[in-house]
């Protein structure tokens, strides 16, 4: 299973820089355009799988 970016649906790789927002949805950093306040987290998608089990448990299966 592949995990797009929100916005421009281009399929996410490790080394990309993300947003991850309170909806829980993963945005590379550039098309990210909602209100800052929204941001829960900034960093790359390998990171943020390893921070957020709720991630990992969705992108491994
Ligand atoms: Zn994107």
């Amino acid at each position: 299973m592949k995990i797009r970016c929100g916005s421009c649906h281009i399929p996410l790789k490790d080394d990309d820089m993300l947003v991850l927002d309170e909806f829980n949805t993963l945005k590379h950093r550039g098309c990210y355009e909602l209100d800052p306040k929204y941001i829960k987290d900034v960093d790359t998608f390998k990171n943020i799988k390893e921070k957020y089990d709720f991630l990992r448990e969705a992108f491994t299966h």
